[in-house]
C-alpha cells in the first residue's frame, strides 16, 4: 500500500508541475455546471441597448454594476484570458517585455504634458489632505519617466515594454456594453528607439503582429488611416466593420480605408478612383508614432555612439482586450445566442446527458477529463429543452449529447454550434476530434 501511495504521490506531484509549467490550470479541464456559477437569463436586461451586453449578461459571462462598468464572471474571465494569451504570444514574438504600472497617477505627471486639463475623460481624485491623482486612462505619463531610469545610452535601445491592465475613462456615452467601458482592459505597448527610422521599421512589425492577433481571434480587420494627432501625420486603427461600431469608415475594395474623422472631401480613392463605401466599425486596436511628443516634456534622452545626447523616439500600440470580447459577440451570434470561435471559447465542448444515463455520461466525462479536453458538463437535473437552450445561448463550439439512443450504438451525438449537421460518433473519434 505504501508503494502505491508513493507512486500516486509522485504522479500527482509530476502532474502538478507539468500543468503549472505549461501555464494550464490543473482542475479546470472539466467543469460541472451544477457547481459552477452560471446563471442564464431568458430575457435581456431592460437597461442594455447593445447586443454584446444583452447576450453576455443573459449567458452569464458578465454582470453589470453601473453604466460602462462590468464584472467578468468565470465564463467571461476564461474568454478574456484566451484573448490575452493570444495577444501576449504575438507581442512577445516582436520582443515585447511585460511590466505592470500603477493605476493611481500623481497629478504632477499629467501636468507635465498638459493633459491634466486637456484629457476630457480623465477621472480625477482628491484625497482628504488635498493630494490629487488621476486614474490611469493610458500610461505615457508614467512610462516615460520610468524609462528615464532604464535608458541611458544607445546600448539600452531599442526597448519594448507592454502591460495588460485596467484603464479608466469617464466616457460620456457608455451605451455600447463592453465595447465602451468606463473601466476596461487594454494591452498597451510602448516602444523606445534611437531614431525615427528604427521606429518606422518597428511600427511595420507591429502592424503584422496585430494582423496575426486579429486573424487568430477570427476578427476580420481593416487597416484604417486615422489622425496622427499633433505629432505625426497618420496613425492606424484596426477596424472591424459591424453595425455596432461607433466609428464611420470610408473604404474601398482596393484596400484603402480612412476614418471619417480625417476624410474631409475625399469621395473616391486616392489609389483607384472608385467611389468609397461607408460603414460603421469598431476600433479594436490603434498604433501611433509618438516620435518625441513625450520624450520632450520628460527629457527622455540617451547618449549615442559618438557620446552625443539625443532624444528617444517612441511608438505606442493599444489593443482593447474587453472591447475585443464584445466585438466577437457582435460578429458571431444568431437568434439563439453566442457562437464563440474556438480560439477564444471558454470551453471546447458542452457535454449534455439526456435521460437517466448518469453512469454512462460520467464515463464519457472521465474519458474527456483524462485527455485534458476543456469541457463544460451539464449535470443539472433540469429538462433537456432548458439544457439545449442554455447550450445555444452560451455558445461553446461543440455540443456533445449522450442519450439512451446514442448509448445503444456506443456513440455520442456531436454538433457544432452554428451548424445544423448532427453526427453520431464513437468515443474514440470524439476524443480525436476534440484534440484536433
Ligand atoms: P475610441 O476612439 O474608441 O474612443 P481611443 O482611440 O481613445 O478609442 P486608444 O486610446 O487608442 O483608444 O486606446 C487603445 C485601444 O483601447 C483602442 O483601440 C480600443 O480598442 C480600446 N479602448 C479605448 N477606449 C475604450 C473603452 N472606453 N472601452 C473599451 N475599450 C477601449
Ligand atoms: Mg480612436
Amino acid at each position: 500500500r505504501r508503494f502505491f501511495h508513493s507512486v500516486n504521490f509522485i504522479t500527482n506531484y509530476y502532474n502538478y508541475w507539468r500543468c503549472f509549467l505549461a501555464h494550464t490550470p490543473i482542475i479546470n479541464f472539466i467543469v460541472r455546471f451544477s457547481n459552477f456559477p452560471i446563471k442564464t437569463l431568458r430575457e435581456a436586461p431592460k437597461d442594455e441597448q447593445a447586443l454584446n451586453a444583452k447576450l453576455l449578461i443573459r449567458a452569464s459571462f458578465i454582470d453589470k454594476l453601473a453604466s460602462g462598468i462590468y464584472s467578468f464572471l468565470p465564463l467571461g474571465l476564461k474568454v478574456l484570458k484566451n484573448i490575452e494569451n493570444i495577444v501576449i504570444e504575438e507581442i512577445e514574438k516582436i520582443n515585447g517585455i511585460e511590466i505592470l504600472m500603477p493605476v493611481l497617477h500623481p497629478k504632477e505627471n499629467w501636468e507635465q504634458t498638459g493633459r491634466w486639463e486637456t484629457f476630457d475623460a480623465l477621472y480625477k481624485i482628491k484625497t482628504k489632505n488635498n493630494s490629487e491623482y488621476a486614474l490611469g486612462p493610458t500610461h505615457e505619463e508614467i512610462i516615460v519617466p520610468l524609462a528615464k531610469n532604464l535608458i541611458s545610452s544607445y546600448r539600452c535601445l531599442p526597448l519594448y515594454l507592454y502591460q495588460i491592465q485596467t484603464k479608466f475613462r469617464n466616457e460620456p456615452r457608455a451605451k455600447s456594453g463592453i465595447l465602451r467601458g468606463r473601466e476596461f482592459l487594454m494591452k498597451d505597448l510602448y516602444s523606445f528607439h534611437k531614431d525615427s527610422d528604427e521606429l518606422e521599421k518597428y511600427y511595420d512589425k507591429v502592424k503584422i503582429a496585430y494582423k496575426n492577433i486579429f486573424e487568430r481571434l477570427n476578427l476580420k480587420t481593416l487597416l484604417t488611416e486615422a489622425s496622427g494627432g499633433t505629432f505625426s501625420k497618420l496613425s492606424h486603427e484596426f477596424q472591424v466593420l459591424t453595425k455596432a461600431g461607433e466609428d464611420i469608415i470610408f473604404h474601398c475594395d482596393c484596400g484603402f480605408a480612412r476614418n471619417k474623422e480625417i476624410i474631409k472631401d475625399v469621395k473616391r480613392c486616392p489609389n483607384c478612383n472608385n467611389k468609397l463605401k461607408e460603414s460603421s466599425g469598431v476600433e479594436v486596436g490603434n498604433i501611433f508614432k509618438l516620435n518625441t511628443k513625450y520624450s520632450d516634456p520628460f527629457k527622455l534622452n540617451f547618449t549615442n555612439e559618438k557620446g552625443e545626447q539625443k532624444q528617444v523616439y517612441m511608438g505606442c500600440f493599444g489593443i482593447g482586450i474587453t472591447r475585443i470580447m464584445g466585438t466577437i459577440v457582435e460578429v458571431y451570434n444568431d437568434e439563439k445566442g453566442i457562437i464563440w470561435p474556438e480560439t477564444v471559447a471558454p470551453f471546447k465542448a458542452h457535454l449534455i446527458a439526456f435521460g437517466n444515463i448518469i453512469s454512462h455520461a460520467e464515463k464519457v466525462y472521465n474519458e474527456l477529463k483524462k485527455q485534458n479536453i476543456r469541457v463544460l458538463y451539464d449535470d443539472r437535473k433540469i429538462s433537456i429543452g432548458e439544457k439545449l437552450a442554455d447550450s445555444d445561448l452560451i455558445g461553446i463550439p461543440y455540443r456533445i449529447i449522450i442519450s439512451e439512443k446514442t448509448i445503444t450504438q456506443s456513440k455520442v451525438e456531436l454538433k457544432k454550434r452554428g451548424e445544423d449537421r448532427v453526427e453520431l460518433v464513437k468515443i474514440k473519434k470524439l476524443i480525436y476530434l476534440m484534440k484536433k
